[in-house]
């Protein structure tokens, strides 16, 4: 199941994460893609927000995992440099652990993704506007997305 907004502001964007971190739940995996520039770090921040992280939140860059305290943890990861399996670098925990998950640069471990979780993608549409599609996998985000799309 997908969806997708159009927002014409920053403001929009961070409005739309500000409503789904507010329903995430421990364990949840949100997969986030799109070029430089597309809005992920905006979004990220957002969302961080809402989940009551009160530390800033930057691009994971140079390290793969940043892990932050809000109301639930909340784990921001960059997959891009990754070498190592998953499993090497136990990251498995992460994926059904006690917090959500942000990963960027999912293409990198593709097949090493859980069975639910929601695929976000950003899209840089003109210069304040992007479109912002979710796909959900699993009958427990496709009720989240439900969710969101009435928020
Ligand atoms: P990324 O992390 O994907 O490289 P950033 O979030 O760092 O992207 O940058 C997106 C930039 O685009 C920010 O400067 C943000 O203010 C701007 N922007 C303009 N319009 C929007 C919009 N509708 N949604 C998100 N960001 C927007
Ligand atoms: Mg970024």
């Amino acid at each position: 199941m997908k969806y997708v907004w159009t927002t014409t502001t920053a403001e929009e964007t961070e409005k739309l994460a500000e409503q789904l971190g507010k329903m995430l739940q421990p364990g949840n995996v949100i997969t986030l893609s799109g070029d430089l520039g597309a809005g992920k770090t905006t979004f990220t921040k957002a969302l961080a927000a809402a989940l009551g992280v009160t530390k800033t939140v930057n691009s994971p860059t140079f390290t793969i995992m940043k892990e932050y305290a809000g109301r639930l943890p909340f784990y921001h990861m960059d997959a891009y440099r990754l070498e190592d399996t998953m499993e090497e670098l136990g990251l498995e925990e992460y994926m059904e652990g006690d917090g959500v998950l942000v990963i960027e640069w999912p293409e990198m471990i593709e097949d090493q993704l859980p069975e639910e979780y929601l695929a976000l993608r950003l899209y840089y549409k003109g210069e304040t506007t992007r479109e912002i599609e979710a796909e959900a996998f699993g009958s427990r985000w496709e009720e989240l997305l439900e969710e969101w799309k009435k928020a």
